[in-house]
């Protein structure tokens, strides 16, 4: 009986819409979760008023996603360099899809000048993982900070 009840706990907690995965990244995919990202960082203490000019665009690139804090724009792959996105707002991430929340908050964060660091700055990201949490201490870009590569990490920059 045992069993019976862990397995069905197991399928409740990886069960996950069809719609909140995709393999082909559209504008509206970022829209949806846009808002929320932003509000990490206001939440933060970032004024509002630093993300009026914040662009994206999508394409095949060689890294998960860009952010630049020069143009503004944030650049993400399309699939997510094969594993594909998970596109949804619960935390329920999917073991093998990148979390394009995740992703989204450190690239905003980039985009808002600050560099890699600890939570939500770290340069690599574990697959099936969610890290929205916009570190305490942030790093201004040309600080020098360093990280191991490690393996089965996803990087990003
Ligand atoms: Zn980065």
């Amino acid at each position: 009986m045992r069993t019976i009840v862990f397995l069905i706990a197991l399928l409740c907690c990886s069960w996950v819409n069809a719609e909140d995965v995709t393999d082909n990244l559209t504008i509206q995919h970022i829209r949806k979760l846009y808002p929320i990202a932003k509000q990490q960082w206001i939440d933060s203490g970032e004024p509002a008023s630093k993300f009026a000019e914040v662009k994206v665009s999508i394409n095949n690139i060689e890294y998960l996603a860009t952010g630049n804090s020069g143009t503004k724009v944030m650049d993400f792959d399309d699939d997510a360099n094969g594993s594909g996105w998970y596109v949804g707002a619960g935390p329920n991430v999917p073991r093998d899809k990148v979390d394009l929340l995740s992703v989204m908050v450190h690239e905003l964060g980039h985009v808002i000048g600050y560099d890699h660091g600890t939570d939500c700055m770290q340069p690599l990201t574990w697959v099936g993982t969610r890290n929205i949490t916009i570190p305490a201490h942030k790093i201004p870009f040309g600080t020098y900070y360093y990280v191991y590569p490690r393996r089965g990490w996803f990087r990003w920059r």
